[in-house]
């Protein structure tokens, strides 16, 4: 079975209203999908890339990497995965390039999935679930988000919406705002969810390691269950730091790459690893960073900010993660993974598949089909791509 041709999509949907994290206005949502045919026709999907522009990622596929897999085998993601990195590792060792293997691989696991007629959880191995429970990302800031009151009024009522969702945790976020304006925010979500709902923050990198740690000091009493990203990916230093005086356990890794990226960061930065499949290398490095995270005893659940392929993706890699560490009632977010379920308009991630992932008492089930067990809608793939 050989890889016989590969097609970039770059899809795009324009949002009604955009918002914001700490670090951009989204004014649209956007993904790179990847499609790569077999010469006995079997077709394979991928993602690569999170939100950042994708037509550096579809360069990468188009113009380097896929005239070098052209008539090479459809069945050996570990060994192309390799020979690529291999390839690009003097100049692609994180960013675009891996996000471009990220996307490849997943196609390409999808591919031996279907050629033998079984989901890509059980040829990593086997999963242990066959649902997942999400949480959900959403609070993020709406373009009037200096009028604090207003702010407020939207947050509360977008909370209000979310916990009546049937979600059993959220996430929400922190950092765009002075440390007390978001202390308030916080504040505000913990009194509309309860004393009992697992709530999260997520800074998208916004403070250095002081701001970091006064913005969890000031927001510890809410039972915060992990701060996500307090400091930059590159600020190692500052992860320890935060790390060492907070009571709040802390997550990261969607901007980190490879096993080589996350060792240093799952031995001494964070509680939660937080890869994304589609640009940390696919299934084939999540293997890798799963070995690493598990040495320590440190669960890794994958950020997920992309298409229903992303989903699909990260709901087969999550079946295979055991119980961290293993006890005879695994608890959800203690022991157990949960999935990241974005709650934020997308188009792309709502309407792509022909099947879309809906929320049952609070899980996701685990694709059973072959492959990563979704179908993409054509017609949809047709009237979201503004590029091939
Ligand atoms: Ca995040």
């Amino acid at each position: 079975m050989k890889i016989e041709a590969i097609q970039t999509y770059i899809l795009r949907s324009p949002l009604d209203k955009p918002f914001y994290s700490s670090q951009a206005r989204f004014t649209d949502r956007n993904s790179l999908l990847v499609r790569i045919c077999t010469d006995d026709g079997i077709v394979g999907w991928g993602e690569g890339g999170q939100y950042g522009p994708p037509e550096p990622v579809a360069c990468c596929i188009n113009d380097v990497l896929a005239p070098r897999l052209i008539n090479t085998p459809a069945d050996t993601p570990n060994r192309t995965f390799e020979e690529l990195y291999a390839f690009s590792r003097d100049f692609g060792q994180k960013g675009t390039y891996i996000e471009a293997l990220s996307a490849i691989d997943i196609a390409l696991w999808d591919i031996m999935g279907k050629s033998l007629g079984r989901p890509v959880h059980a040829l990593l191995g086997g999963a242990f679930r066959n649902q997942v429970k999400a949480y959900g990302t959403g609070c993020y800031y709406p373009d009037f988000f200096a009028d604090t009151p207003k702010m407020l009024a939207a947050l509360e009522s977008e909370a209000q919406q979310l916990k009546e969702s049937g979600l059993r945790a959220v996430k929400i976020k922190i950092g765009l705002l002075p440390i007390e304006i978001d202390g308030q925010r916080v504040d505000l979500v913990r009194q509309i969810f309860g004393s009992d709902f697992p709530l999260m923050i997520d800074a998208n990198h916004a403070y250095n390691a002081t701001s970091a740690t006064r913005m969890g000091r000031r927001v510890e009493s809410n039972e915060i269950l992990w701060f996500e990203e307090p400091v930059t990916p590159e600020d190692h230093a500052g992860y320890q730091q935060v790390r060492r005086s907070l009571n709040i356990p802390i997550a990261g890794g969607e901007c980190e790459f490879t096993r080589y990226g996350f060792r240093d960061l799952i031995e001494d930065c964070v509680d939660i690893v937080q890869l994304d499949l589609c640009c940390a290398g696919g299934f084939t490095e999540w293997q890798k960073i799963s070995a690493l995270a598990s040495i320590f005893s440190k669960p890794v659940l994958p950020h997920v900010w992309g298409s229903g392929i992303a989903v699909a993706a990260a709901l087969q890699a999550i079946a295979t993660a055991p119980p961290c560490p293993h006890t005879a009632y695994p608890v959800a977010l203690q022991n157990e993974p949960m999935i990241e379920f974005d709650r934020t308009p997308n188009p792309i991630r709502d309407d792509l598949l022909q099947q879309p992932f809906r929320l049952e008492n609070g899980y996701l089930a685990v694709p059973a089909g072959p492959g990563l067990g979704v179908e993409i809608d054509e017609a949809v793939l047709q009237r979201l791509t503004v590029s091939h």
